[in-house]
C-alpha cells in the first residue's frame, strides 16, 4: 500500500520535471527563433551627474518582446541564453545595436553595456567590441561595459588579461552590482575599474537602515579615494538622492531619474532637461 503511494508521488514528480523539461525547451526554441525573428529590443536608462544634474549617459538594457508572452525579463531568459551558449550572439547584437545608437546621441554622452561571463569565454570578445565601435563610429570612451564579480570568479586570470586588452581599445570598465559578491572589495584590486555601480540593495533602505548608509558612505569615500567614479543604482526617492549627493556619490540612477525607455523617447527626455 505504502509502496503503490509512494509509486503515485514518484510519478506525480515524473510528471510535474517532464511537464518543466518541456516548457524549457519551449524556451529554448522560442530564444534560438527571437534573435532572427527580431524580437530583441534594448531599453535605456539614464545616469544622472550629482554635481551638475546633466544626463551624462545611458544603460542599454535587454528587452525580449514576446509575440505571446509579451514582454519577457532579461533575469528570465538571459540565465537560460548563458546556459545554451546562445549569450554570445546575443550579447553581440547588443553590442552592435547600442554603440549604433549612441552614435546618434550627444557627443558627450555615454552607453553603457552589460557584459556576461559567458562573453569572455574564447577570444572574440576584443574584436568584436573593436568592431562594435568602428562600424557605429562610436568613440571608445564613450561606450562603458558593465561586469559583474562572477567575470573575476572563473578563468579570472585569462578574463582580467581581456579586461586589459578592452581597456586598451579605451573603454570604460564599471564593475556592477558591487557589494554584493562575496569578496567585493578584492575585486577592486585585481582590474582599475573606472567606475563602481553601488548595488540597489544598499541604496533602497539607505534613510532607514543605518548600516546600509554606512557601506554607501564606506564605498563612495573608496571611491573617492581611489579615483574611481560612483553610480548609486536604483534611487527612487528625491531623499535618497540628496543623502547620496550629500555622501559624494558622482552619478545616480533609478526609477527617480527615470526608467528604463526605448531609444525613440531619448530626444524628448534630454529636450525636456534644461541641463
Ligand atoms: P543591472 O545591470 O544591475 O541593471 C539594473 C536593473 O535594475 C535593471 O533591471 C533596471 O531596470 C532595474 N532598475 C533600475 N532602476 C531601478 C529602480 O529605481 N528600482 C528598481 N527596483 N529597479 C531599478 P532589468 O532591466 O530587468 O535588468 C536586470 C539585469 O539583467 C541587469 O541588472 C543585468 O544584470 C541583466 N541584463 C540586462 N540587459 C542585459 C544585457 O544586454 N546583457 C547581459 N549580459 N545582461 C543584461
Ligand atoms: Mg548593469
Ligand atoms: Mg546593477
Ligand atoms: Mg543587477
Amino acid at each position: 500500500r505504502a509502496k503503490d503511494e509512494g509509486r503515485g508521488v514518484f510519478r506525480y514528480f515524473q510528471s510535474e520535471m517532464d511537464a518543466r523539461m518541456k516548457a524549457r525547451r519551449q524556451l529554448e526554441m522560442e530564444l534560438r527563433a527571437a534573435l532572427i525573428m527580431g524580437e530583441f529590443e534594448l531599453y535605456y536608462q539614464p545616469f544622472v551627474s550629482t554635481e551638475t544634474n546633466a544626463v551624462t549617459g545611458f544603460e542599454a538594457l535587454l528587452r525580449w518582446k514576446h509575440p505571446q508572452r509579451g514582454m519577457v525579463s532579461p533575469l528570465e531568459f538571459i540565465p537560460l541564453a548563458e546556459e545554451i551558449g546562445l549569450i554570445t550572439p546575443i550579447g553581440e547584437w547588443v553590442l552592435r545595436k547600442a554603440c549604433a545608437e549612441a552614435a546618434t546621441w550627444p557627443i558627450h554622452m555615454r552607453v553603457a553595456v552589460n557584459l556576461s561571463a559567458v562573453q569572455f569565454r574564447g577570444h572574440k570578445l576584443t574584436p568584436v567590441v573593436a568592431s562594435a565601435l568602428a562600424s557605429a563610429g562610436l568613440r571608445p570612451d564613450r561606450l562603458e561595459l558593465e561586469i559583474t564579480e562572477s567575470v573575476l570568479l572563473r578563468d579570472s586570470q585569462a578574463n582580467i588579461t581581456t579586461l586589459h586588452q578592452l581597456r586598451e581599445l579605451g573603454v570604460r570598465i564599471s564593475m556592477d552590482d558591487f557589494g554584493t559578491g562575496y569578496s567585493s572589495l578584492s575585486y577592486l584590486r585585481s582590474f582599475p575599474f573606472d567606475k563602481i555601480k553601488i548595488d540597489q540593495s544598499f541604496v533602497r533602505d539607505m534613510a532607514a537602515n543605518s548600516g546600509d548608509a554606512a557601506i554607501v558612505r564606506a564605498v563612495t569615500g573608496l571611491g573617492a579615494s581611489l579615483g574611481i567614479s560612483t553610480t548609486a543604482e536604483g534611487v527612487e526617492t528625491l531623499a535618497q538622492l540628496e543623502q547620496l549627493r550629500a555622501e559624494g556619490c558622482t552619478e545616480v540612477q533609478g526609477y527617480f531619474l527615470g526608467r528604463p525607455m526605448p531609444s525613440s523617447d531619448i530626444p524628448a527626455l534630454l529636450a525636456a532637461r534644461t541641463d
